[in-house]
């Protein structure tokens, strides 16, 4: 079976990394001849190019470039495709790319591989990313069974669990727990550059070990990931920004009447709590 893989960054490198290892024939398309080239080389790919008709003898296409020309590059690709390719995308929000692309191709299926790192491009690329993680796919009720049959059997191929949700489903639960954590993340290390005294900031950044490295990971990855998630999820992530306000502000309060006891309850239900999130 030829894939097609459009967009060889972290994802479709990754992506291409493990099908090829499957035994399937890898298809890349990318932007940058460079990129192509490069994917050639490390063995992502077994062909590349910066022309989408590279793709004409694909039997199955990953969308997998920035979530602001996801739809834009299935546009340009439709004359390329055989009508029963089948066709689904990596990115991190699904409502608006699934309803769009659904009624442009009925053998689409929406998915997001719940697996990244704070790396952008072919470079972050790495071999196994999915195994073991969750890859949500996001069917309308209208997608037939054979196709969705499809895209869950080759992501259970990558080593991943599959989980099927409604977009909707799907992109109040992310806010929580993906996208919400991008924008605390990013203020944590916004606040921290508040401190003004050099000597004491010094000290921070010399002193910050293991807590501070997994507290900060995931807002100091890619900027344009995090901007497109705000972009295109933007009311869940608000109601979720929302909450977490409400929470820090019973916290200050907390602290501030010096109600430990309030405090402990907090931390002894999140010390447990956390486990239902965290394997
Ligand atoms: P990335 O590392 O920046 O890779 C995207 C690649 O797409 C770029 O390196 C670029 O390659 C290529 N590209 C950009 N515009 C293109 C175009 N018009 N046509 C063809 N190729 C184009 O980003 P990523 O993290 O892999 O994210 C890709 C998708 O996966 C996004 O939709 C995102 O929402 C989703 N996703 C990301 C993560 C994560 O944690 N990173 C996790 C799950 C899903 P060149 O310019 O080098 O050719």
């Amino acid at each position: 079976m030829n894939i097609g893989i459009i967009g060889l960054g972290l994802i479709g490198g990754s992506l291409g990394w493990d099908l090829r290892v499957q035994g399937f024939r890898v298809l890349g398309v990318s932007r940058r001849e460079e990129t192509c080239q490069q994917a050639l080389a490390l063995g992502i790919v077994d062909r590349a190019s910066m022309d989408l008709s590279l793709l004409r003898d694909a039997d199955f296409v990953f969308l997998c470039t920035p979530l602001s020309v996801i739809v834009s590059t299935f546009k340009s690709l439709i004359s390329y495709l055989s009508p029963d390719v089948i066709v689904t995308d990596v990115g991190s929000v699904k409502t608006s790319i699934v309803r769009e692309l659904s009624s442009l191709w009925p053998h689409f299926v929406g998915g997001h591989p719940m697996a990244g790192s704070e790396y952008q491009g072919l470079d972050g690329a790495q071999r196994d990313l999915f195994v073991g993680r969750p890859y949500v796919i996001t069917p309308l009720p209208t997608t037939s069974e054979t196709t969705v049959t499809k895209v869950r059997d080759l992501a259970q191929r990558l080593g991943a669990t599959v989980y099927q949700c409604s977009p909707e489903e799907h992109d109040r639960a992310v806010a929580w727990i993906s996208h919400l954590p991008v924008m605390v993340s990013a203020s944590l290390i916004s606040a921290c550059l508040q401190e003004n005294h050099p000597e004491i900031r010094r000290f921070a950044e010399l002193f910050a070990s293991s807590g501070f490295r997994d507290t900060s990971r995931v807002g100091g990855g890619n900027p344009e990931l995090g901007v497109m998630m705000a972009r295109f999820n933007r009311e869940e992530l608000l109601r979720t920004l929302g909450d977490y306000r409400q929470q820090l502000d019973q916290l200050i309060t907390d602290i501030e009447q010096e109600n430990w006891l309030s405090l402990e309850e907090k931390l002894t239900a999140t010390h447990h709590a956390r486990k239902k999130f965290v394997k």
